[in-house]
């Protein structure tokens, strides 16, 4: 058992060590103000956890009466499945985090843990069993991280693990060894457990992810495997968000690989 959460100690030590982002860090604690607007409905039971299934069925979600983040957001993530959420900034991947994690309730659809519509839970519960790992938690001191997260991810066994985009601020040797502790974590947990990674356009990981939904302009413009997305785009001319993306993470390997050999005369 301490094996399975060493990986996490090990995030814990690097993100420490990081240079601060202040200006994202009021971001994220102002987000933790808001949720307060979000009440548990009386005699709320606590979440059962069993199998760690996530549907989000026709969600739409706004900020602003004005405008729209989030319309008709639909997607299941089964049992143990590692998924990403992609696409380009604004899009409205950390939204989807954030109302699974409940800081707002939807405005419409629903979102369901193995079946049970997290409005209707006790909100403890909820963020008790979703351990989250976000970019901006690299941001924390010890004892908010700590507490609001770090503490939920090491108490709790069968944890959905959530990883917002953890390693962007991370240099590339750093951000190596961080990919091959998660790899080892989440192949450790092979029965119960989820986790979901939001990023930009850091597709390094594909190697351990299972699924990848991308999200444009506050809603799903495609979902599959790697392999199934890279499929789909070539049959269309080469069109698709997570195929461009992809092919930017090349294109930016080979520059950064072409930088790194200048050393060898040639
Ligand atoms: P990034 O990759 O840059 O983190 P994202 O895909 O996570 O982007 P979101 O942060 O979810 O995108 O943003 C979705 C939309 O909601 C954007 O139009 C954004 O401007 C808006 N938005 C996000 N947070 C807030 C907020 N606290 N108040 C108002 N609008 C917001």
């Amino acid at each position: 058992i301490n094996q399975l959460y060493s990986p996490l100690n090990f995030f814990g030590t690097y993100y420490r060590m990081i240079q601060q982002n202040f200006i994202d860090m009021e971001k994220m604690l102002d987000l933790f103000k808001e949720q307060q607007s979000v009440q548990d409905v009386p005699g709320a039971p606590e979440l059962t956890v069993s199998e760690g299934s996530v549907v989000f069925e026709n969600v739409g979600f706004s900020y602003d009466p004005r405008s729209t983040a989030l319309q008709g957001i639909s997607f299941t993530i089964p049992k143990g499945k590692t998924v990403a959420l992609v696409g380009p900034s604004g899009g409205g991947k950390s939204t989807i985090l954030r109302l699974l994690f409940r800081f707002y309730d939807v405005g419409s659809g629903r979102i369901l843990i193995d079946g049970q519509d997290i409005r209707l839970v006790k909100q403890e519960s909820l963020r008790k069993n979703i351990g989250v790992v976000p970019q901006d938690t690299v941001l924390f001191n010890d004892t908010i991280y700590y507490n609001i997260h770090y503490g939920n991810v090491k108490a709790t066994e069968e944890d959905i693990i959530l990883l917002d985009e953890a390693t962007s601020a991370l240099d590339t040797t750093t951000e190596r060894q961080i990919q091959h502790a998660l790899s080892r974590m989440t192949r450790d947990r092979t029965t119960e457990g989820l986790m979901v990674r939001l990023f930009a356009s850091d597709l390094t990981y594909n190697t351990f992810l299972h699924y990848y939904i991308s999200i444009k302009d506050g809603q799903v413009v495609e979902q599959g495997t790697h392999d199934e997305l890279i499929q789909q785009a070539i049959n269309r001319g080469g069109e698709g968000v997570y195929y461009e993306m992809w092919q930017k993470q090349l294109r930016d390997e080979s520059e950064g690989k072409n930088v790194g050999e200048d050393s060898s005369g040639e």
